[in-house]
């Protein structure tokens, strides 16, 4: 594929601003100003460098969706500590491949970054960047060099401007990393899916300094590993023309191949899903009442099951736990921090500080900063099932 890949998901807004957390979307959203060209991933390096980097013979077919699925050939490397390798992907590039199957929840990926940058400085960004990839370990330099970049400015020579050529590396490659912004080689290679096609999603921890990687569904041995880019959730049309824009590819992810008919359907699920968030949002100025809220996070729910978009779930069930203990229904904010549970555990790891958040307002929803702030009132719990 093409290089590309962002590392921010537009995110829509909290039911009540002071319901603002750190989400594995809200944490990979770049804030650099002078960042104008999003992030886009290209060909690494630590595994070339390392020798880790594997020729591999794919057996590309295509699914009743029209979309290509590959299926990975030799069983390689299974000593390999990664549950993936790097492979050439026919007409997509490079791309991470699953060498065995990945459960839901999975840790596929944990990663420091090779150099983080402020989110303002003095300095030129040019200089900033040849000054820290200068200071950067050797190996993780070759890695960066080696990676692809889009919109080198117009008119200048690559081959005699290298420090320009770092600059469009990292603005091409660079994702957030909390309130700065790093380069990381390894979770670049991930190219990207839309809706239900990405398998992948990635979290920024400000404890660790690293970013990590967890499966968002099972993963079959010989699947390509995908995230999203972008917010996903918008028609074919404009995701196709925001992602050909930014990164400079057509995507033909599974749900980008679909038919006419079921790309249709599948579009206006996406644009019904983003309509509920928008009117979930006005719970915030009060614009909506609490049952209204709670009713509109369970359509959006059952609208995601149907379209299989399950990222951000644990931020939306949050969100229900925020308002439920914001009416002081205990029961409810008890039903929605269960659930935001079990999704924040699959989407940011059981041991992340959401994780650990949630878990005092399933057990004492009295505590719950928002507790009382709003009319006592029987909200209500999730429909879903499996809670
Ligand atoms: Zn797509």
């Amino acid at each position: 594929m093409p290089p590309a890949r962002p590392a921010k998901r537009q995110r829509r807004l909290p039911p009540d601003a002071a319901a603002a957390e750190e989400t594995p979307s809200t944490s990979s959203r770049l804030r650099l100003l002078w960042l104008a060209v999003p992030a886009i991933i290209a060909g690494l390096a630590f595994y070339v460098a390392s020798g880790r980097e594997l020729g591999v013979d794919f057996t590309g077919a295509n699914s009743a969706s029209g979309a290509a699925e590959y299926t990975y050939l030799p069983a390689l490397k299974k000593s390999n500590r990664d549950p993936f390798v790097v492979a050439d992907l026919p007409g997509k590039g490079k791309g991470l491949v699953a060498t065995r199957d990945i459960k839901q929840g999975e840790l596929v990926i944990q990663e420091s970054p090779l150099f983080t940058v402020p989110t303002s400085t003095s300095e030129s960004p040019t200089a900033l960047i040849s000054r820290l990839l200068a200071a950067a370990d050797p190996v993780g330099r070759a890695a960066f060099l080696k990676l692809s970049y889009v919109h080198f400015p117009e008119g200048l020579d690559p081959e005699s401007n290298p420090a320009e050529v770092a600059l469009a590396i990292f603005q091409t490659n660079a994702v957030a990393a909390g309130d700065q912004a790093g380069v990381f080689p390894r979770m670049a290679r991930l190219n990207h899916g839309c809706s239900r096609a990405f398998n992948v999603v990635y979290t920024w921890r400000e404890r660790e300094q690293q970013l990590f990687v967890h499966a968002l569904r099972n993963i079959s041995w010989g699947q390509e590993l995908l995230t999203t880019y972008t917010d996903t959730k918008r028609t074919r049309r404009e995701r196709r023309e925001f992602l050909s824009q930014q990164y400079g590819f057509k995507c033909t992810c599974a749900v980008c191949s679909l038919d006419a008919a079921a790309s249709k359907d599948s579009d206006r699920r996406l644009t019904g899903i983003t309509q509920l968030y928008g009117h979930l949002s006005s719970w915030g100025n009060g614009a909506i009442g609490g049952v209204e809220a709670i009713r509109t996070i369970n359509e959006i729910w059952k609208l995601e099951d149907e379209e299989g978009y399950w990222s951000e779930r644990g931020r939306l069930a949050a969100d229900g736990a925020w308002i439920a203990a914001s009416h002081s229904d205990a029961p409810a904010a008890r039903l929605w921090a269960q659930l935001a549970i079990k999704w924040y555990t699959i989407e940011a790891g059981a041991d992340n500080d959401l994780v650990l958040d949630i878990e005092r307002t399933a057990s004492d929803p009295q505590g719950h900063r928002a507790w009382g702030l709003r009319e006592p009132l029987a909200v209500g719990g999730p429909l879903t099932q499996g809670v």
